[in-house]
């Protein structure tokens, strides 16, 4: 029985570094790693110190973490909290704002409330079954919207994007059904109290959101739906059946453009840069945070026309290859 290769495999929620670890028996034979990091739990047997090994690790030997209840036991700290502030270890637990989705309906029985670990397993969709639901989310910066249209213009028969509702009048060359469902503001406000939408928000005015459906008509022509949304859409579409591969879509942030400002030789200009600059930095550290755990892939931005490549690359291994993927969407 102890030759059979353990199957359990778990994606880390958190960062641990056994070095700085004071409750651990032994730092030495502690296992570092890191949020996002998936682990191959060979032995559950103590219930306090688990034995595993980092999947891609070429280091042979286990090493002891800490255990699921033991790591939730320790550190009822609420989520967020920047892990590099944390001395002692501590898991992330979602405060009762943030477990509650956008709509405020209850917490989402998918997400953990402590963030530890998540049992994964690979999996692989088949030709036959409906396509995984793209979600791009993006930090300050990262005109996700226009990335997501680029990439469908440039295949319009795989992928699409999901027709959002809105109230505002439709224009003579719009049809209904194909730039949006237009829908009046009655009928808006009790989709909304029906919980149809992902997401929703007004703008000048009127109200616009993206709703279940409109997801679901897209997956049933096995196209590949695309959506871009704010990051507390997130709970919401983390489910077996759309089974979200999400993005997160972060722009490459000069260090600073001190240089080429002093060239424009205009200090408001230059302070301005500079403080544009901080905050998309301090955008992608907040998503980062708070959402990190939910995210499969970071996608840095350095300009439009390479991420759209890479987002190309992304899409097309998503349909070709097997990845990690929450135990609980394929049993
Ligand atoms: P337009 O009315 O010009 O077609 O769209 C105007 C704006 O409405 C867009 O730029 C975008 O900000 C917003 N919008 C369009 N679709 C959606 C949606 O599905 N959800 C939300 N929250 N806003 C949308």
């Amino acid at each position: 029985d102890r030759l059979k290769e353990s199957k359990v495999y778990m994606r880390a929620l958190f960062d641990y570094i056994p070095l700085e670890d004071k409750a651990t028996p032994c730092q030495e034979a502690g296992l570092p790693f890191k949020r996002g990091d998936i682990l191959q739990v060979v032995t559950q047997d103590d219930p306090t110190w688990w034995q595993a090994k980092r999947v891609g690790d070429s280091n042979l030997r286990a090493g002891l973490i800490p255990s699921k209840q033991f790591q939730e036991r320790i550190n009822p700290f609420p989520h967020p909290l920047p892990t590099h502030e944390a001395g002692l270890r501590r898991s992330f637990r979602l405060s009762r704002k943030d477990r509650q989705g956008s709509s405020g309906e209850g917490s989402d029985p998918g997400e953990p409330e402590f963030l530890t670990y998540e049992e994964v397993t690979r999996y692989q969709q088949r030709p036959n079954e409906r396509p995984r639901l793209v979600v791009l989310i993006g930090s300050l910066g990262a005109r996700i919207n226009e990335l997501k249209q680029r990439v469908i213009a440039e295949n319009p028969h795989r992928y699409a994007v999901a027709v959002p509702h809105t109230t505002r009048p439709k224009k003579p060359h719009e049809k209904d059904g194909v730039e949006y469902h237009f829908v009046t503001k009655q009928q808006f406000d009790a989709d909304v109290l029906n919980n149809k939408f992902i997401e929703h928000g007004e703008y000048k005015e009127n109200q616009y959101g993206t709703s279940i459906e409109a997801i679901r008509s897209v997956q049933a022509k096995n196209k590949m739906c695309i959506v871009d949304v704010q990051p507390e859409a997130l709970k919401r579409l983390r489910t077996s059946e759309f089974k979200p591969y999400v993005i997160f879509v972060k722009p490459r942030v000069p260090e600073s453009r001190r240089r080429r400002s002093a060239k424009e030789n205009s200090l408001i200009a230059f302070l301005q840069q500079d403080e544009d600059l901080q905050e998309m930095r301090q955008s992608a550290i907040q998503i980062d945070q708070q959402y990190g755990h939910l995210v499969d892939r970071v996608l840095i931005k350095e300009d439009s026309a390479s991420a759209c490549a890479e987002l190309r690359g992304i899409l097309e291994r998503l349909e070709r290859e097997s990845f990690w993927v929450p135990i609980s969407w394929v049993r």
